[in-house]
């Protein structure tokens, strides 16, 4: 049962660095469950100025030249290498005192946040940088414009990690660092850093990331944030306290060095007022409770602290909670039947027992599964059963709103109307997460916008999602993680908005032409080239962005307006009755909007077969004036930006998104619509 300890080593400069100490009575990590030395740590202090440098000069580099696309698929190779892996993993695992469910979440849940963010690489352009939000018009005559731009920023992300998710803690955020153009240097929790340690191997002999890229620490490293400065982020899990004393490190300080932190959070769940035992939701709560508080031996960050119900139900749900986490087996979680583990380690068991007696000083205990642990010892192993606490009058509760229990642990308390609820999952001061289980609309709105301010992420369960639902504790790529106040203020993930996190988002200023230029998006008044061939007879790698067709016009007529009509079967009054515009802008009988963009299409298309291959969309369609019979219509139509594509397979066509501008104008030369429309070109090189 007993293995070789482990050595554990950083990974500093794209080398491995072994510890040139002997290994300490400090530096061993022990089994969660069998109490043995898994692993030494490398306590050796870390030059971490020098890993520093190497991140920016190298890492940086090499990242931030690459497009979203090239990072993008980076992440997906290197989740399909860890996919392979995952067995590895799975094992090392068991000694946190993981379950196979527990280790999951850890292992194959972070590398699904790989996976998430290579695919979110479609959102994004050809380019090392992105564009945040569209073209801003700041003059009367169009030839001053702004842009928001986001470029990576040119520092390192140095992600400081708590002990509960070694493998998931690390992954959820080097794969939106890695998206954005930045390199990373990792800071394990201790605890556990040889599971983060095994991964990060893999990660290395993979050779899939540029030199630089990462970078692991996995010691104390107490110096680490002495070399920071105005290009780095800081990510920060952990508790509270850790994360307060990190934040305002003068380094952080004096260099305004962003720091995202994510503290340990008193979340709640919450049953509605309107449910009654027997009731589908009455179910659920009692299931979602009892998985929180067992589930990673609610060593969770999001775990339920604190259950408020309504003040008639604390009884029936006191009985079904404790019948519940009753049938929850304790022990080795390699044992048949086994469903929860140990806690991390005996120092944390201790911390625990403490938080506990902190809550007994106004809670008291109603259950405590203080079943022996199967196939397992609770002298050398990290044990503790599930815990039941109860408070009565939770308005006048100080400890059970303050006091994060980091295991198995949770407080139930009556509450009397729905606004005493919201006021109670309040006093937690920000939370990563509450749920609120309840199948009454009304109840649910006005929960939600009350709650909303003090929490980071709230699951509404009832009937209509629990079959789909991902769960109360369970952070999504493309949701945000994280909460206000005592919660960290931090957020992470969240789709492309944690990526923005290392960017620099830069407000450009100037002519449309330049914009157009810096952006590589055409914006509108900048400056068009006449295109020669037609754009519909250039392939991808040919057509130039500003490039324009200019078409031939066409006169409105009355008959147009009718026969679109009949054709789309729309009849809306403005189209085709003169008598009914009393109280309208309308002066005559207006052209339908899509005709003017059908006629658009009918100006513009080329229509021999050439390198396009297919419209598939319009984005932003605008009708910007009414068009009257008689009124002469022309179109320009522009490349606005391209993107190529990936071959799904060999024998894929090479091609590419290209967006172009629709631009409509009448005969005062005024813009009628405009539009852009997405269209998949055809690539000359079918190598590509
Ligand atoms: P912790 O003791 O606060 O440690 C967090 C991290 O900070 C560890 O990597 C720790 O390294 C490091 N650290 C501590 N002092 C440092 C210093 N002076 N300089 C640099 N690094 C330092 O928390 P933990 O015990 O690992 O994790 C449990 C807590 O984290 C719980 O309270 C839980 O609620 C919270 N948590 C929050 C989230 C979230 O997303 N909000 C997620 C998970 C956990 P060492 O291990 O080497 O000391």
């Amino acid at each position: 049962m007993t293995s070789t300890p482990l050595h554990l080593e950083h990974y500093l400069c794209d080398q491995w660095v072994p510890s040139l100490n002997r290994p300490q009575e400090s530096s061993a990590l022990l089994h969660a469950v069998h109490g043995h030395v898994v692993a030494h740590l490398n306590e050796d202090v870390v030059d971490v100025e020098t890993a520093m440098h190497y991140a920016r000069s190298i890492g940086n580099a090499n990242l931030r030249v690459l497009s979203f696309q090239e990072r993008g698929r980076m992440l997906k190779a290197l989740a399909l290498h860890l996919h392979k892996k995952k067995e590895d993993f799975y094992a090392l695992s068991w000694a946190t005192g993981a379950t196979r469910n527990d280790s999951w979440i850890d292992i194959e849940g972070g590398i699904g946040n790989l996976f998430s963010y290579a695919s979110l690489r479609k959102q994004f352009g050809d380019t090392p940088f992105a564009l945040d939000g569209t073209g801003i018009p700041l003059s009367k005559e169009g030839s001053f414009v702004g842009h928001h731009i986001l470029v990576p920023k040119q520092g390192v992300a140095l992600h400081i990690n708590a002990f509960n998710f070694p493998v998931w803690g690390m992954l959820e955020k080097v794969a939106v660092n890695w998206l954005a153009g930045v390199p990373a240097i990792v800071k394990p929790a201790s605890a556990t850093s040889y599971l983060t340690e095994a991964v990060v191997r893999e990660i290395i002999a993979s050779k899939i990331l540029p030199p630089g890229a990462i970078q692991l620490i996995c010691g104390p490293a107490r110096n680490l944030l002495d070399h920071v400065d105005e290009r780095d982020v800081i990510t920060f899990t952990g508790s509270a306290t850790t994360g307060q004393k990190l934040k305002t490190h003068p380094r952080v300080i004096a260099n305004s060095v962003p720091f995202n932190m994510e503290a340990d959070s008193l979340n709640s769940a919450i049953l509605g007022p309107h449910v009654e035992p027997g009731d589908q939701e009455f179910n659920l709560f009692v299931k979602e409770v009892r998985k929180e508080m067992t589930v990673k031996c609610g060593q969770k960050c999001t775990a339920i602290r604190r259950i408020f119900v309504p003040k008639h139900l604390i009884d029936p749900v006191q009985e079904a909670l404790i019948s519940a986490l009753s049938k929850t087996t304790l022990g080795d979680p390699q044992q048949e039947g086994v469903r929860m583990g140990a806690l991390v380690n005996h120092a944390q068991k201790e911390e625990v027992l403490l938080r506990i007696a902190e809550l007994k000083s106004e809670a008291d205990c109603v259950y405590q599964n203080e079943a022996s642990p199967v196939g397992a010892s609770d002298e050398l192993g990290a044990f503790l059963g599930p815990t039941l606490m109860r408070m009565d009058n939770p308005m006048k509760a100080i400890q059970c709103h303050e006091v994060e229990a980091f295991g198995p642990v949770s407080t139930l308390m009556p509450y009397d109307q729905l606004e005493d609820a919201i006021q109670l999952a309040n006093m937690g001061k920000g939370s990563l997460c509450c749920s609120f289980v309840s199948h009454d609309e009304n109840d649910v709105c006005k929960f939600v916008l009350e709650a909303a301010p003090m929490h980071g992420r709230i699951l509404v369960l009832d009937r209509g999602c629990s079959n789909e639902s991902t769960g109360h504790g369970s952070p999504l790529p493309l949701l945000v993680h994280g909460g206000p106040g005592r919660a960290g203020g931090g957020e992470e993930m969240g789709g492309m908005r944690g990526v923005r996190h290392y960017m620099q988002r830069t407000a450009i200023q100037g002519s449309p032409s330049m914009v157009s230029a810096i952006t590589q998006s055409y914006q509108p008044g900048g400056h068009q080239v006449e295109a020669n061939p037609h754009l519909f007879q250039q392939y991808f790698e040919d057509l130039t962005i500003g490039h324009t067709v200019t078409t031939a016009k066409h006169t409105v007529t009355e008959a147009d307006i009718v026969n679109f009509a009949n054709v789309s079967g729309d009849h809306f009054y403005a189209h085709v009755d003169e008598t009914s515009l009393d109280g309208t802008i309308f002066t005559g009988r207006v052209a339908h909007g899509y005709y003017l963009l059908s006629k658009a299409a009918g100006l513009f298309v080329d229509p021999k077969k050439g390198p396009v291959l297919l419209n598939y969309g319009v984005e932003s369609a605008r009708f910007t004036k009414p068009v009257y019979p008689g009124a002469t219509v022309g179109v320009r139509l522009t490349v606005k930006e391209k993107t190529a594509q990936e071959k799904r397979t060999p024998e894929d066509v090479a091609k590419g998104i290209v967006k172009f501008y629709v631009e409509m104008h009448d005969e005062t030369g005024e813009s009628v619509a405009i539009a852009t429309i997405l269209t998949m070109v055809k690539m000359r090189n079918q190598e590509n």
